[in-house]
């Protein structure tokens, strides 16, 4: 079965290797480091030491992210972790217009299409941002105010999928609320309900609107916010 899904190409890997080049939030000042610690040639094995943000690269952000009280990442049920999922293509719109909020309405719309958004699916976004990555100034797209333009989820679509029970919400972009939000409503709503978010997904034009199936694989961290995340998609 493993050879199976593996020569048909089945599997998309969705996460970033990590490295010190990636696109940390602006104002962070300090976001990766690692330092080999035993080398081959003088120790006789290779070890490392890293540090990061929890919020650095592919990343998953536990429900504590915002709201008090909530899950931390070690605390997100396995279940939660795996789901299918439910691709809301919205490149067109994201390159006409990069403040776009997905509606409700296109949610809906996708509805007719596929049928209803079932419990426990994972909702991803789709707005092409990932062909920006890695480079800072494309993928953040900040004005000279500093503010970010790019699409996310409008508080509305984040309600109604949180009515459909969806496990989680991602994005190929930095932050599931569109980059010029200043309150981060849809953190709060969604990550209020016990919904997690992935957020700077890699490319996801391999997957189909329906069908793929998506397991999601968080660091382990006792009481984190959330952390970098492994997410594969299996094809239909
Ligand atoms: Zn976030």
């Amino acid at each position: 079965m493993l050879d199976e899904i593996f020569s048909g190409k089945r599997v998309v890997d969705l996460s970033y290797a990590i490295n010190e080049k990636l696109v940390p939030w602006p104002g962070d000042e300090k976001w990766f480091e690692a330092r080999v610690n035993a080398s081959i040639a003088k120790n006789g094995y290779f070890t490392r030491s890293f540090w990061m943000l929890e919020h650095y690269g592919t990343h998953l952000d536990a429900p504590a992210h915002f709201p008090p009280g909530k899950a931390t990442v070690d605390q997100i049920p396995a279940k939660q972790l795996f789901g299918s999922a439910a691709v809301i293509d919205v490149r067109a719109e994201a390159a006409r217009d990069a403040d776009y909020p997905l509606p409700a309405a296109r949610v809906e719309e996708w509805e007719e299409r596929h049928g209803r958004i079932r419990a426990g699916a994972i909702v991803l976004l789709r707005t092409g941002w990932a062909s920006r990555w890695p480079n800072a100034q494309r993928y953040r797209n900040q004005d000279a105010q500093g503010k970010m333009h790019f699409p996310g989820f409008s508080v509305e679509a984040a309600k109604l999928l949180i009515e459909r029970k969806v496990s989680g919400l991602g994005c190929d972009t930095m932050s599931v609320d569109f980059g010029a939000s200043e309150d981060f409503a849809v953190h709060h709503l969604a990550l209020g309900s016990g919904l997690y978010h992935l957020e700077n997904l890699a490319d996801l034009s391999a997957l189909p609107e329906k069908g793929a199936f998506l397991m999601v694989a968080p660091i382990k961290l006792e009481g984190g916010s959330g952390g970098p995340v492994r997410v594969f998609a299996l094809l239909p």
